[in-house]
């Protein structure tokens, strides 16, 4: 019967190992996958930058989730160059074409003073909250830390920012802002979910606080009990990676669409009426912003609110949760935004369709240098207000 001794002669016979040096010359080819197959205490006490963590024991189930590519180089390590050897073994075995094992494993690259980081890591207890997240190889532990790291903004705790908000807390955006002045009515109560009997007549602020921090500990729920107004938005935006509007009337969409130009702050767009909804982002400057897509509000006879219009309660909790769904693609750099386009909803019908949105070069507030732009405030009515700087 083989000794170890001879399984670890026969596996180094089987690959090719590299010293520390080449393996930091082969890390800065662009392309170069370094592969960390060392348990999770080892990994989280120092890695190599970059690294891909797949302890020893789970490689052959995980690898092909989290490295699709079988041609890719790859440089692999341990702590001291004997687990890599067989690790480069079996991806051999598993197809992967070019595998080489760092020799001396970490410790060495340490003790030589080259880069390395403390990676990211999460508590047992988010491992195990977040567990469906770490699963896929486009979320795991960077993504799931980038969340939890990440501020969102809801403009409004009521039909589409209750959905949106419960699924941004149970995902684990750390930060989670509410601006809202109303308090909770029973008539809310058809499609706000974030509110029940017991928080009648309370702040909606305030109850959107209790139900989010009493599902999801890891949220820090900051709230703004205030009508968003130009004296206040410059201010209260501030800091946010991404708002989430789900107001219901114009002046509010063009003074928030005015002040994320400003800022530079993408917002995910959301807006219901009877059975149809619509979503959109706006990516400062990059694509198309609120304005480039309704350059005037419609008359108001046109345009009621949610309070004279009615809704079906489901709607908004289908058009919230996709704008969270783009709120997270947006912080973890996922998939195509819905940028430059319009998704527009129709829940008799049940379907979707998509309209591409152009950005306006003559646009009134995305057209013109964001110095320029003067947040100020529309009226009930809508009407214009000067967008150029004033002649001093
Ligand atoms: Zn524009």
């Amino acid at each position: 019967m083989p000794s170890f001794r001879d399984l670890l002669q026969a596996a180094k016979a089987n690959i090719r190992e590299i010293d520390t040096a080449s393996a930091e010359q082969a890390l800065a080819r662009p392309g170069t996958v370094v592969l960390d197959v060392r348990e999770a205490d080892e990994y989280e006490q120092g890695a190599l930058p970059g690294a891909i963590h797949i302890p020893r024991g789970f490689l052959e189930s995980q690898i092909e989730g989290k490295l699709a590519d079988h041609d890719a180089p790859v440089v692999v390590y341990c702590a001291g160059g004997t687990r890599s050897a067989f690790a480069a073994e079996t991806l051999a075995e598993l197809g992967y074409s070019d595998v080489v094992s760092m020799a001396g494993g970490f410790n060495k690259w340490k003790d030589e003073g080259r880069a390395w980081t403390t990676p990211v890591s999460l508590t047992p207890e988010q491992r195990n909250r977040y567990q469906r997240h770490l699963l896929l190889p486009e979320v795991d532990v960077g993504g799931q830390s980038k969340l939890l790291a990440s501020k969102v903004l809801l403009i409004g705790a009521g039909g589409l920012g209750s959905p949106a908000a419960l699924y941004l807390a149970a995902a684990g955006v750390g930060t989670i802002g509410i601006i809202d002045m109303d308090v909770v009515d029973a008539s809310n109560l058809q499609r706000q979910i974030l509110h029940n009997l017991d928080r009648i007549g309370d702040r909606k602020v305030d109850s959107a606080k209790k139900t989010l921090t009493a599902m999801n500990p890891d949220v820090n729920v900051v709230t703004y009990d205030v009508r968003l107004g130009a004296d206040n938005i410059l201010a209260i935006f501030d800091g946010y990676d991404v708002i989430v509007d789900g107001t219901d009337n114009f002046p509010t969409r063009y003074l928030v669409n005015d002040a994320s130009l400003k800022l530079d702050i993408p917002v995910v767009h959301g807006s219901i009426f009877r059975f149809e909804g619509q979503a959109s982002v706006y990516l400062p400057h990059q694509g198309p912003c609120y304005r480039c897509q309704v350059p005037e509000p419609p008359p108001a006879e046109l345009a009621p609110s949610c309070a004279e219009a009615g809704v079906l309660g489901v709607l908004p909790g289908i058009i919230g949760s996709i704008q969270a769904m783009e709120a997270i693609k947006l912080l973890l750099g996922l998939g195509e935004p819905l940028v430059g386009r319009l998704l527009a909803y129709d829940a008799l019908e049940e379907s979707f369709r998509t309209f591409k949105v152009n950005r306006d070069p003559e646009c009134a507030a995305c057209g013109i240098p964001k110095d320029d732009l003067v947040i100020a405030e529309y009226d009930e009515l809508c009407m214009p207000h000067p967008i150029q700087a004033p002649q001093s």
